[in-house]
């Protein structure tokens, strides 16, 4: 690809890691995906600019990877460059009294560690949802009655012609699992704040450490998932529902409906992306000939 020796050596100005032929799979919590052409491990806004830039100039195809905690990505890969936020651009801090501002690549409950640190209160719900906080915020990640929407103030965001904007909460179009950066999809999320509230740092850790623990006692956390895999229909929960149909357990290949949690489906062992589309297709089937309900993927589909 003619791109490539341009886009390394404007990596290797910005000093920025990138590799060639990068297996998804190891960047996706479901352990699922082919090679990406090449991934860039983003350092800073800077970079991110700089290369949001070139791609657009140069018209190559890119995806923005968080922790890949929502994402089932195709066997045969991406062609194309993956733009992977996390540990290198991950800095948090604490701005003003109650407001914590973050990298879009730092890590959520590092972000909810952080509130706790500082008596902050409002980023409980957070606690173990295993993404970033640009991820979270693309989604609207939400659990245990809150949402990011409740305590999002502003972020920043690179637009499709490379200007960097920032955007209140108001903005966003927040709502179940979505916002205006899901809906645009040519708006990348470098930064944000978060604004909480003063609290009591036992209670805070109280429920933080209750809410982990539902998830350890009720989530097939010993399997890579995407989580939820379908989206909770209005007047009901998928879960209810797959559960209902008696779908528990029903395996295509190395995919399989969590006997656990009905509402995750898990990678037992070498699941491929045919097999999760195949098996969720059939629970997609299954639950709208018995009751009514269509059931919507979650997951975003990289392909
Ligand atoms: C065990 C488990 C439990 C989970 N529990 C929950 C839960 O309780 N609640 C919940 O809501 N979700 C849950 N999830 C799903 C997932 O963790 C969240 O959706 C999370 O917010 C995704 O963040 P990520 O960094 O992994 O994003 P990714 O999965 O990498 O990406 C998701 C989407 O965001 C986009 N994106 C990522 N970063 C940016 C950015 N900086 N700018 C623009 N777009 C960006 C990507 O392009 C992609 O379209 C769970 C997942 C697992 C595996």
């Amino acid at each position: 690809m003619s791109y490539k020796n341009e886009l390394f050596a404007l990596c290797e100005g910005l000093n920025c890691q990138y590799r060639e032929n990068e297996p998804l799979k190891a960047h996706t919590t479901f352990k699922i995906g082919g090679n990406a052409a090449v991934m860039v491990f983003i350092n800073s806004e800077e970079c991110l600019t700089q290369l949001i830039r070139f791609m657009n100039e140069k018209n190559v195809r890119y995806f923005v990877l968080g922790k890949g905690s929502n994402i089932l990505a195709d066997d045969s890969g991406f062609e194309g460059v993956i733009l992977r936020m996390g540990r290198d651009f991950s800095h948090i801090e604490l701005t003003g009294d109650t407001d914590i501002y973050c990298s879009a690549g730092a890590s959520l409950s590092e972000v909810c560690k952080t509130a706790l640190d500082n008596s902050l209160t409002g980023l409980e719900f957070a606690y173990g949802i295993p993404g970033t906080a640009g991820g979270g915020l693309y989604m609207n990640a939400g659990a245990y009655g809150g949402e990011l929407k409740d305590v999002i103030k502003t972020a920043g965001y690179i637009s499709h012609n490379g200007e960097i904007k920032e955007i209140n909460a108001a903005d966003m179009a927040l709502d179940y699992r979505t916002s205006i950066f899901a809906q645009k999809k040519d708006m990348i999320i470098t930064h944000m704040v978060f604004s909480l509230k003063k609290g009591d740092k036992t209670e805070i850790k109280a429920k933080m450490d209750e809410l982990m623990e539902k998830r350890r006692s009720k989530q097939p956390l010993e399997y890579p998932s995407a989580g939820s895999t379908f989206k909770r229909p209005a007047g009901s929960y998928a879960s209810l529902l797959i559960e209902q149909c008696g779908l528990k357990g029903l395996t295509v290949g190395g995919a399989q409906v969590s006997e656990k949690h009905s509402g995750f489906v898990i990678n037992k062992g070498g699941a491929s992306f045919r097999d999760v589309m195949e098996l969720t297709g059939k629970v997609h089937d299954i639950v709208l000939e018995k009751t009514g309900f269509s059931l919507e993927l979650e997951p975003i589909i990289l392909k």
